[in-house]
């Protein structure tokens, strides 16, 4: 049986590799990179995704990178909580809901991947160019980081699992254009810093306009002393944005001004964000979601096929979705065109919800009709301007859209 190709050794790429291993399914994966390096900064996996790792045995790798997520808490931006709710094994789940750094995650779908699929099995310094689809074999099509051409690959599949600037895509819908911005722009950044709230809370606070940010630990205990590894995201509206690239620094001074009074009693915002090593910057952007993914042998998956705005945690989840539906599919059916239409039904109108509703109505919305209720200011009584069933409404429509309410979960896992 021809390999599987699997342009792209990111989460998805690596996610699925296990996956088809798992099922016998010979896989490739062919990545741009010469090397991986443990680049980004911290991601979210909720129970729908972590669901996913725990059967493919990572449970104890996934908690032991990362740290399991206990509360999820909004403030304004007066320190004020808004709205709180316990998460992942705290909320009943079967599952943790896990906060880790994107590199110790892909670093340990490498480990796994490797150990399980066997040495030679993931290719680097292979960027693809173009991609072609043929009656018993797609072929792709590389050239190595200087830019010299490599051989053609072949395989019974190609899927591109490339990131949201896919070149793929871009070969398949060539009138598309860029991501598109969505009038916030990020700074990123990881702090060392001491364990706030429960050491294990997800914390968002403050509103677009005026300032965001999300705030969460990823490792514990980095020295000892317990001292963790803090990721913070800040996001403003701006109509200024650079293009996106995932390791373009930013500045402190673009930004700070708008958290320089944000002296909450549990943390002091501006000290934890001037701790950083460095700060990293990209606009919030995503791509409309697209009529079709599959094409005779070819595919999209993860980023490539659906990127969305961070803005609940599911860029991670829903490509790990992703995977789980294709690995599902191709084990399924023998004829490879087939199974890949079988995967587009499954996955590409539940993220094309995910994508509209991370622009309409995240999680953090929360923070939107508490901001303007308030008018912006310390309020008195918080049952005044909104009750609790209509916060834990939002919170709980998400949940339902991106596949994770709790009665949509396989119990036992
Ligand atoms: C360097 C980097 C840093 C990131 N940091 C964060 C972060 O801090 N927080 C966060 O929430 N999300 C981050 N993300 C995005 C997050 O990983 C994805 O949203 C999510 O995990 C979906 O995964 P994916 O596999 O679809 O895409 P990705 O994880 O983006 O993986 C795509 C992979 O494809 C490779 N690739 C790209 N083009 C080609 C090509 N032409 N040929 C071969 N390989 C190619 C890339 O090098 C990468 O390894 C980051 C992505 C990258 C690539």
């Amino acid at each position: 049986m021809d390999d599987v190709v699997v342009i792209g050794a990111g989460i998805g790429g690596l996610t699925l590799g296990l996956m088809l291993t798992e099922k016998g399914i010979p896989v490739r994966l062919y990545e741009a990179a010469e090397r991986i390096s443990p680049i980004g900064v911290g991601i979210s996996i909720l129970p729908h995704a972590s669901q996913q790792l725990c059967d493919l045995g990572l449970r104890e790798a996934l908690t032991r990178a990362g740290i399991v997520a206990q509360e999820s808490c909004f403030y304004t931006r007066f320190g004020q909580l808004v709205h709180k709710e316990p998460l992942g094994l705290y909320a009943g789940y079967d599952v943790p809901q896990v906060q880790v750094h994107r590199g110790d995650l892909q670093a340990l779908l490498l480990e796994a991947f490797v150990a399980r699929a066997g040495e030679g099995r993931v290719i680097t310094g292979h960027r693809c160019v173009r991609v072609e689809d043929g009656a018993d074999h797609a072929v792709a099509h590389f050239v190595d980081p200087e830019g010299r051409a490599l051989p053609p690959v072949t395989g019974r599949a190609v899927i591109a699992a490339d990131g949201i600037h896919s070149v793929v895509r871009a070969q398949l819908f060539p009138a598309e254009g860029g991501p598109i911005y969505s009038g916030v722009n990020m700074w990123r950044g990881i702090s060392r810093w001491k364990p706030f709230l429960t050491g294990a809370s997800y914390v968002r606070a403050g509103w677009l306009s005026l300032g965001k940010m999300v705030i969460y630990p990823i490792r514990d205990n980095i020295d000892g002393k317990g001292t963790q590894l803090i990721n913070w995201v800040a996001e403003i509206e701006t109509p200024e944005h650079n293009q996106q690239d995932w390791n373009r620094r930013g500045r402190l001074s673009d930004f700070i001004g708008a958290f320089e009074d944000w002296h909450f009693d549990f943390l002091d915002v501006p000290a934890m964000i001037r701790a950083a090593d460095a700060v990293l910057e990209y606009p919030m952007v995503d791509k409309d979601p697209l009529p079709q993914w599959s094409f005779g042998r070819l595919t999209l998956l993860g980023d490539a096929a659906h990127p969305m705005y961070p803005r609940g945690s599911n860029g991670a989840g829903q490509a790990i979705l992703d995977a789980r539906a294709l690995a599902d599919a191709l084990a399924e059916f023998a004829d490879v065109p087939e199974a890949l239409q079988a995967y587009e039904r499954a996955r590409l109108a539940a993220t094309a919800r995910v994508v509209e509703t991370n622009r309409t109505t995240p999680p953090d919305v929360i923070l939107k009709i508490v901001h303007e209720r308030s008018g912006d200011r310390p309020f008195e009584r918080l049952e005044d301007i909104v009750s609790p069933e209509e916060l834990a409404a939002v919170s709980n429509n998400y949940k339902k859209v991106a596949g994770y309410d709790r009665s949509m979960l396989r119990r036992g896992a």
